[in-house]
């Protein structure tokens, strides 16, 4: 494929999403961004800026400037405040609970989206990640993904990734978290999670990451060949 594409992937978490795009983005030589990473790091910010999360006029002042660069080759996972690499701390569970309520936050949006805008408009092609990049962020995208699965199947996953990563094995509790997320991410006034009217929609609840994979990488060929 010569062209330079464009794919925005969104969905919901815990529908495989990272990794499929990763996968994605590998298969086709093209670039990663993973734009859930940004939301973290400022969330981190604001955090050890001791600001509640919630504080909408504090949240904006804490991350009004903060110094965020992720990478964007799908085999690295590179996030950076300053010159610190808070790549793992972005994933724990301070962080992973505060990131909806910073997210909601316009001005954090905004600023956000900027930057996306800016590396999407990258050499060659970019798959990037997220929640609002089909409908939002890059509403020209060439192609448009986005991926589902029942609320149980990605509690599911999640809670075997807790279990691998020795961080506890509590399903109910995941899945409480999952639907918790989902609200907040779907009912938010600023960039609901929705797919774009011209999303192709996935289902991965009975897919394998490699099936997903493979059947994406298809989709991407067929617009790209529709295109030309
Ligand atoms: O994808 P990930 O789970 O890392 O995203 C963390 C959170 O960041 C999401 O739950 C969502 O609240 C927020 N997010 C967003 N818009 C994006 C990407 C992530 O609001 N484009």
């Amino acid at each position: 494929m010569s062209d330079a594409l464009v794919i925005a992937v969104d969905g919901p978490a815990g529908t495989g999403k990272s990794s499929v795009s990763r996968g994605l983005a590998r298969a086709l030589g093209a670039r990663y961004l993973d734009t859930g990473a940004m939301y973290r790091i400022v969330t981190l910010a604001v955090l050890r800026a001791g600001v509640d999360p919630d504080d909408t006029p504090a949240v904006e002042k804490a991350a009004e400037n903060v110094p965020l660069s992720v990478g964007d080759d799908p085999d690295e996972d590179r996030a950076y405040l300053d010159a610190e690499d808070v790549s793992a701390e972005i994933r724990g569970e301070a962080v992973t609970k505060a990131v909806s309520a910073v997210s909601a936050v316009p001005a954090v949006r905004a600023r956000l989206v900027g930057l996306q805008r800016e590396l999407a408009a990258g050499p060659g092609s970019v798959v990037v990640e997220g929640r609002d990049i089909g409908t939002v962020v890059l509403p020209d995208a060439d192609v448009k993904i986005f991926l589902t699965a029942s609320a149980e199947e990605r509690a599911r996953r999640r809670n075997e990734q807790n279990i691998a990563k020795d961080l506890g094995d509590d399903y109910d509790a995941v899945l409480a978290d999952v639907k918790r997320r989902d609200h907040l991410d779907s009912t938010r006034a600023v960039s609901p999670l929705r797919a774009a009217e011209d999303a192709l929609v996935v289902d991965t609840s009975d897919m394998t990451e490699a099936e997903v994979v493979a059947h994406l990488v298809e989709l991407v060929e067929q617009r790209a060949g529709a295109r030309r």
